[in-house]
């Protein structure tokens, strides 16, 4: 598989989505569930730029856009960033709210050095075992993660 799969047009970075853990990693439904009760969502993806016809990730209008725009990124596209990106980056999912910023930061310093800088952020600190953009604990030793819930908190004064 290659690394820039894990790279999300819309700036997100795929490794940390649920169901990407759940397709590359076939224990991670099980440990999710063991945390969080019942997986709601049944989902299919191997990222942004490796989608086929099972992928999650067709139905993003996002990436419809960007396929549209005939961009790789929604940060290469003249429009960005337009009133999708926008709407997408305020709507009420935490995890859509640092697609703006990590969009400016992949354009700023490369997919490749983004990608690992991400891979690092969400992997737990303490065995660096990745972990999905809601979990609260790390699955495989416990420790406290900072997810995008915790990211999405206004800083304390
Ligand atoms: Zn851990």
């Amino acid at each position: 598989m290659k690394e820039i799969d894990r790279a999300g047009k819309c700036g997100l970075y795929c490794g940390a989505c649920p169901f990407y853990r759940a397709t590359v990693d076939p224990t991670f439904k099980e440990r999710y569930e063991k945390e969080y009760g019942k997986w709601e969502e049944e989902g299919y993806c191997l990222g942004c730029s490796n989608l086929d016809e099972r992928s999650w990730g067709n139905e993003c209008e996002i990436v419809q856009c960007t396929k549209n725009q005939n961009v790789k990124f929604c940060h290469a596209c003249s429009l960005f960033p337009c009133k999708k990106i926008e709407d997408f980056s305020t709507d009420e999912c935490p995890h859509h709210h640092t697609a703006i910023k990590e969009s400016k930061r992949m354009k700023e310093i490369g997919c490749k050095t983004w990608l690992t800088e991400q891979e690092k952020r969400w992997s737990c600190s303490k065995c660096g075992e990745p972990f999905a953009w809601y979990s609260k604990t790390c699955h495989q030793c416990g420790e406290q993660v900072f997810n995008c819930v915790a990211e999405d908190q206004p800083p304390k004064k």
